[in-house]
């Protein structure tokens, strides 16, 4: 089926319109009417090539929403109608030690919602700025929130989780300190998860400007990491720290914020490294720098699921697809609150 797409022919120029095709549904796939993708920072990296392999025309998206429009014969999750969501998870090997786990994100095999190996044309999987996507129903996630938020649920489907999961792993809740830092697509949802666990959360941004809208996603303190007073006021204090900025930039800042024990995870996904931190500012307090990828299918839904019940959506500026090259430079800037999410009904117009 050839459906209309957004996407890029090579990574110095915009993205256009594009005509892609998608696969029949097999017997345990789930076809999809897409209504709405987020735009994350991974798909700019990924689209100017600014992380290796990439593959024109490129298409990206993976914080998808819709209903389902078809299902195969052996599908027995899901009906057309459903509301669903797509991640950035379209395969996994279904069978090593970290699917068995629940973790496909961590399987060897696994294939992102853009940029993979796919049988499917053109070789490479092509993401959600599409009118519609074919996926195997494990990879479906059911959404439990209502119609009208639908847009604002699109960016769970990365930057909820790729927050969630760290917060989870690192027991984030009652009693514990949780620092994010970047008040972007990601930083934003941190916030709002960590404090929805009800961890004392502090917002680190670069931006003096952010300060107001920080307190009012949830976060109880806000730093601006510029300023060095405000930093050492928060030395040895913290239990987590989740980094989610996506430029190189000094972690010692960061490190010595850590108590004893304490942790900071890296989600941010910079095209260059950063320097390494000071090996001292680990040994000293027995503290542990970490790295975090999205999350697994389950609990990608458990995060869902919690926010539908506690009613957590992101907060989203709507964007016709002729405007997704703007939207990426005001990303760059930092110009969004704070994540702008396509209405795919207009790759149409
Ligand atoms: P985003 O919306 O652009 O937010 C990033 C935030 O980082 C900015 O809003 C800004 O916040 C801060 N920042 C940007 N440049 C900075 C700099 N030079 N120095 C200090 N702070 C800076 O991006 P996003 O969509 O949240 O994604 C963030 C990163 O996570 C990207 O690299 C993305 O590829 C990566 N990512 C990783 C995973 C994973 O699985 N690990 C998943 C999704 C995305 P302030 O204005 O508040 O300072
Ligand atoms: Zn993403």
């Amino acid at each position: 089926m050839q459906v209309f797409a957004y996407g890029a022919h090579a990574a110095d120029k915009p993205l256009e319109p594009l005509r892609i095709t998608r696969r029949e549904p097999g017997p345990e796939d789930v076809q999809i009417q897409i209504a709405y993708c987020g735009i994350c920072h991974s798909d700019l990296h990924q689209v100017r090539a600014e992380w290796e392999g990439t593959q024109f025309p490129c298409v990206p998206g993976h914080e998808i929403v819709g209903r389902v429009a078809a299902t195969g014969s052996k599908v027995t999750d899901f009906s057309p109608g459903d509301l669903v969501g797509v991640g950035c998870i379209v395969d996994s090997c279904k069978h090593c030690e970290e699917c068995d786990a629940g973790l496909e994100n961590y399987c060897d095999g696994m294939i992102g919602t853009y940029n993979f190996p796919t049988p499917d044309a053109p070789g490479w999987t092509l993401g959600g700025y599409s009118q519609s996507i074919v996926v195997n129903q494990r990879y479906a996630l059911r959404i439990r929130h209502c119609e009208t938020q639908l847009a604002a649920v699109a960016p769970l489907l990365c930057a909820g989780i790729t927050t969630w999961s760290p917060l989870r792993h690192w027991n984030a809740g009652p009693g514990k300190k949780v620092g994010v830092v970047g008040i972007g697509g990601l930083g934003h949802m941190g916030i709002k998860l960590a404090h929805a666990l009800g961890a004392h959360v502090v917002a680190f941004t670069t931006s003096e400007s952010k300060r107001e809208a920080a307190r009012a996603l949830g976060a109880n303190e806000v730093v601006v990491s510029s300023d060095a007073r405000q930093m050492a006021a928060h030395l040895k204090s913290f239990d987590l720290i989740i980094n989610t900025v996506a430029a190189p930039h000094d972690l010692d800042a960061f490190l010595v914020l850590l108590k004893r024990d304490g942790a900071m995870t890296l989600v941010g996904a910079p095209a260059s490294p950063h320097s390494s931190p000071n090996v001292f500012n680990l040994i000293m307090k027995r503290r542990t720098l970490a790295g975090s990828m999205i999350g697994g299918i389950a609990q990608t839904q458990e995060m869902l699921d919690f926010c539908a019940e506690h009613g957590i959506v992101s907060d989203i500026e709507l964007i016709h697809a002729e405007h997704i090259n703007e939207a990426y430079e005001r990303m760059l800037k930092g110009d969004v609150k704070y994540r702008f999410v396509i209405d795919n009904a207009t790759l149409a117009e």
